[in-house]
């Protein structure tokens, strides 16, 4: 074979494998834009890759046994901000914020529930099927102060709610939004135990969070004196700014983890107690800390237009997403930013393509040297166990940025460095693949440059 040949061969080659990926790629991007940006990146739903969640001593674990974090919004009363209570908002809240659970606070007084039955179900039951068609957790709330007056109620809605839902593994209870500084167990326990029991009935399995006295704050009180029946968290509110809600109920908080049980952060305020006032930045990173070291799932108070500083949105902000930086508060732009940094600190993977490679591979991290996030890619040829760690110079390892088993096909990652939760210092790492398969184990390093 002349030169010639070897060039038209290797043209030939070329432009075949030019068509390949032309063919390969219109596929993928339909399915891409079907199951647009998908938290974790997989082709399953995050429901679907964690399924139903039980309570495992302090801690909610997921389906696989490992605990779990949720982030997510809460939306406000439904009888004053039913707008927002609809499927493309809940769509740009997952592909947008990033979140993983939304929750539903149906009002009861107040010309909520009680007034209206029907009606303000009705947009609850919209947001439960929008979560369930969008693979996200859903909390049903009863948004009330004073659900122990309200037994009969609660118990009608939520075995309406378990008949039609409690088989899905997205819908978490969540039977007593804040009680007032009634008694936990003359006043609060039987309320609870009987909507509970009735739920138990219907559905022997999804999570129940159980509102705690004096505005969901003393679990320590709580914790000692728990309910019996399973899969229960108890709910813990605060609101960042106000003064009694600092160290002294992370305090609370700590004490009743301790006792053993676990805690749900199911609606909290980066401001005042009343929802209003400054938002104080400084003591929403404290808790943001403690939550996550505890592994704590959260929502924030809340999806709503409403002129007040813990409202997300700013007035006019359209009912259906697709909101524009200018039109999220202060308050929203900081917890977006936590629940984009927080859900996407798990493997944020994309498939890139389905040509398999011929060998393994890590490829260079691009930009580097870096200033906030870098993307890294990798290859396998076969079905690996991939490992994918970064270390600092000395050998400790920083944060692990993959921990998984992935079928053939090349991925991509990106390593966020700025988040407000972990946020990492400057200097030059090194990146370590350690890929496990029927081949052996690989492993290939990589130098990249932070530069703060
Ligand atoms: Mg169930």
């Amino acid at each position: 074979m002349n030169s010639i040949q070897r060039y038209n061969r290797h043209k030939c080659k070329i432009i075949t494998v030019f068509w390949l990926i032309v063919i390969l790629q219109i596929p993928i991007q339909c399915e891409q834009n079907n199951k647009s940006d998908q938290i974790g990146g997989s082709d399953l739903t995050f429901v679907e890759e964690h399924g139903n969640l039980t309570v495992s001593g302090n801690r909610i674990i997921d389906q696989n046994g490992d605990p779990i974090v949720l982030r997510g919004m809460s939306l406000f009363w439904s009888q004053w901000m039913g707008k927002y209570y609809n499927y493309n908002c809940i769509k740009w809240l997952r592909d947008d914020w990033k979140c993983t659970v939304v929750r539903a606070a149906m009002g009861i007084e107040s010309g909520g529930y009680l007034n209206n039955p029907a009606s303000e179900k009705a947009k609850i039951v919209t947001v439960i099927e929008a979560c369930i068609d969008l693979g996200i957790y859903v909390i049903v709330d009863w948004h009330d102060h004073n659900a122990h007056e309200h037994q009969a109620q609660a118990i009608a809605f939520f075995q309406e709610i378990a008949t039609d839902y409690g088989a899905y593994p997205n819908v978490i209870y969540e039977v007593f939004n804040e009680p007032e500084q009634d008694n936990w167990k003359s006043v609060l326990k039987p309320y609870l135990n009987a909507v509970v029991d009735s739920i138990r009935a219907i559905d022997p399995d999804n999570l129940i969070v159980v509102g705690t006295p004096t505005w969901s704050q003393d679990v320590d009180v709580a914790s000692q004196n728990p309910l019996t029946q399973n899969n229960i968290a108890y709910a813990l509110h605060f609101y960042a700014a106000y003064q009694y809600h600092k160290q002294t109920l992370r305090n609370k908080a700590s004490t009743a983890l301790n006792n053993g049980i676990a805690l749900f952060v199911t609606e909290f305020g980066t401001v005042m107690n009343t929802g209003d006032g400054p938002i104080d930045t400084a003591e929403t990173r404290l808790w943001m800390n403690f939550m996550e070291s505890n592994q704590i799932s959260w929502c924030n108070w809340s999806i709503a237009d409403k002129n007040e500083t813990s409202a997300a949105l700013k007035p006019g902000a359209s009912a259906n997403g697709g909101w524009s930086a200018s039109e999220i508060t202060e308050s929203g732009l900081l917890i977006r930013d936590y629940i984009i940094r927080g859900n996407t600190k798990q493997p944020n993977l994309v498939t890139k393509t389905r040509l398999i490679p011929d060998g393994f591979a890590l490829a260079q991290n691009y930009p580097n040297p870096f200033n906030s996030s870098t993307q890294i890619s990798f290859e396998l040829p076969v079905s690996a166990g991939v490992n994918l760690g970064v270390y600092d110079l000395r050998g400790n390892l920083i944060c692990t940025l993959v921990n998984k088993v992935f079928p053939a096909g090349r991925y991509q990652t990106t390593w966020e460095t700025n988040g407000a939760i972990d946020e990492i210092a400057g200097g030059v790492y090194i990146l370590q693949f350690l890929a496990d398969s029927e081949i052996g184990t690989t492993q290939i390093s990589r130098k990249l440059s932070l530069i703060k």
